[in-house]
């Protein structure tokens, strides 16, 4: 749940917590001092005479038209707040975009990743919320680190896929790798996917690269090292007879 314009409830990104949240606009903040002028009042009022409630009801009808035509004087257009329950930080969004703070909530790279493929990974999340193309560009360059980390070409990632395919890789895995080979294509060179505007899309492709990395690299892995530990070496020695490798 990134954090969306005018949504009640995103995961906040200075505590991570999907929690609710408390906007503050223009728009609002008249309704929100006319509430508290009005309630402070509704205590007061019992205590005084007939004659002084209706001037208090037409100050009070006075003061929220005030508030509403002036509001817009010291909270410009454009410009919201929103406060998180959970830890009382706040994001600032101008034009429905947010600008502070300036980082998302991804999930960190997959571990087994390279570590020039996780720093890719890192500075491509560092720049989502400003360019998500420039975003998916990067993960794209990942992607092709990623191929080359798992001893394919990493120059070309149609024929790395081709290849992986031809040597029995799951449909799955090659979807993944797929969407992101696409849509990171249209990142470089732009085409009928536009990412100018789209966090979610470009979101989303962390996910995937992890997914593939996981597949490709961690789960592998994972297989050998229990191999090797748990199958006896004469057995694992008769099974490479019976397999003739
Ligand atoms: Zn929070």
């Amino acid at each position: 749940m990134i954090p969306e314009y005018g949504s009640k409830k995103f995961q906040c990104p200075h505590c991570n917590t999907v929690a609710t949240q408390e906007w503050f606009t223009a728009n609002n903040a008249s309704n929100t001092a006319t509430n508290i002028l009005n309630h402070l009042y509704l205590n007061y009022r019992p205590n005084i005479d007939d004659y002084s409630q209706q001037k208090i009801v037409r100050f009070l009808k006075e003061i929220d038209n005030n508030f509403k035509r002036n509001f817009h004087q010291f909270v410009p257009n454009g410009f919201s707040v929103a406060t998180c329950s959970s830890c009382d930080e706040f994001t600032l969004w101008v034009n429905k975009e947010i600008v502070f703070p300036k980082k998302t909530t991804l999930p960190p790279p997959n571990p087994d990743l390279n570590d020039e493929i996780k720093d890719l990974y890192l500075e491509a999340s560092s720049i989502l919320i400003d360019s998500p193309k420039s975003s998916t560009a990067l993960l794209r360059l990942a992607l092709q680190k990623l191929l080359e980390q798992v001893g394919k070409s990493g120059k070309n990632i149609n024929n790395d896929i081709k290849t992986l395919v031809s040597e029995g890789m799951s449909p799955k895995i090659q979807q993944a790798l797929d969407l992101l080979r696409v849509i990171g294509n249209n990142a470089v060179h732009p085409g009928q996917i536009n990412l100018d505007d789209n966090t979610e899309i470009a979101q989303k492709l962390f996910g995937i690269l992890n997914f593939i990395a996981e597949e490709l690299i961690t789960k592998p892995k994972e297989l050998e090292e229990l191999y090797a530990d748990l199958i006896p070496n004469d057995t694992q020695v008769h099974i490479k007879q019976r397999d003739g490798t």
